[in-house]
């Protein structure tokens, strides 16, 4: 296994393209280790996309380096070993099974199927450490099917921890969350990054406000704004694409895997 560090993620030039169609075109974006980083933008500017080129999922040119480590190139099952993890925008836990299982299957990537499954009388000190960060201890035997939405996202952000990610990239972990489920995401990102850092796609502008370190804006694929939060609510560029122009700015067609538009309609002005 590769030594897991601690590192941020530089990205330089990203391209990708489907069937003639560029969903992002040359995207730079330093994250430095340890930053809460917020992408955001309008539906179909690329956010999702550049997730999964980073994690393999999608065929990309340009570098993305994370510490010293060129991740372009690799396949998806190496650079989870790099210390890259992410979630989807749908969760994808194991219904059937209980959350220590999840935990457990997470943990084991490289034991065999049966050690996996076995039942075991001890919980190993990763996995109760990712049980008790995402606040799902009592849980522990609970088929993950009947979690709450939010316990099943961080049910995955669990798995990731396990693996000893060290670079999370969170597709939309908020969408459908209740409030307070929000709060305690909020604070559980402030937790993950003391050690790790994190990339949070992510459309709730409250959310946003309270919990993002810095913040890039994408828009048809490019980068059209960054940093703090003010910094990208004074930016008059980013205030166009979010208000009445968001609609006429999205490029969404097939394979748009965001569920609805409704998030065109945040102003990213408000506070
Ligand atoms: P976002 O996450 O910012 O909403 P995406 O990264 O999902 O946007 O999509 C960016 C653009 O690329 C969209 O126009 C989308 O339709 C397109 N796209 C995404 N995935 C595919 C794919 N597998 N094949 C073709 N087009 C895709
Ligand atoms: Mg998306």
């Amino acid at each position: 296994m590769i030594d897991q560090v601690f590192a941020g993620l530089e990205i330089r030039d990203l391209r990708v393209v489907f069937d003639g169609f560029v969903a992002v075109d040359g995207v730079d974006l330093t994250v430095p280790r340890g930053d809460i980083r917020f992408l955001i933008g309008p539906n179909g500017a690329g956010k999702t996309t550049i997730v999964d080129a980073v994690t393999g999922l999608a065929k990309a040119t340009g570098s993305v380096l994370f510490g010293e480590q060129q991740l372009l190139g690799k396949d998806v099952h190496t650079i989870a070993r790099m210390g890259v993890g992410r979630t989807f925008q749908t969760a994808t836990v194991f219904d059937e099974l209980s959350v220590l299982q999840n935990l457990d299957i997470a943990a084991g990537a490289g034991r065999g199927p049966l050690t996996l499954l076995r039942r075991r009388s001890g919980v190993p000190p990763r996995v109760e450490q990712a049980l008790e960060t995402i606040g799902l201890t009592e849980a522990l035997h609970r088929p993950a099917g009947i979690l709450a939405h939010g316990q099943k996202q961080w049910l995955e952000i669990g798995m990731l921890l396990v693996q000893d990610a060290k670079l999370l990239l969170l597709d939309e972990p908020v969408a459908g969350m209740s409030a307070d489920e929000r709060d305690t995401t909020g604070e559980l990102l402030g937790v993950i990054a003391q050690d790790r850092t994190v990339v949070i796609v992510e459309h709730d502008m409250d959310f946003l406000r309270r919990y993002a370190r810095t913040v890039t804006v994408l828009h048809a694929g490019a980068v059209l704004s960054e940093g703090s939060v003010a910094q990208v609510q004074a930016d008059p560029r980013v205030q166009e694409v979010y208000l009445g122009t968001a609609s006429a700015g999205e490029h969404t067609s097939a394979g748009e895997h965001t569920s609805a538009g409704e998030h065109a309609d945040d102003d990213v002005r408000s506070a």
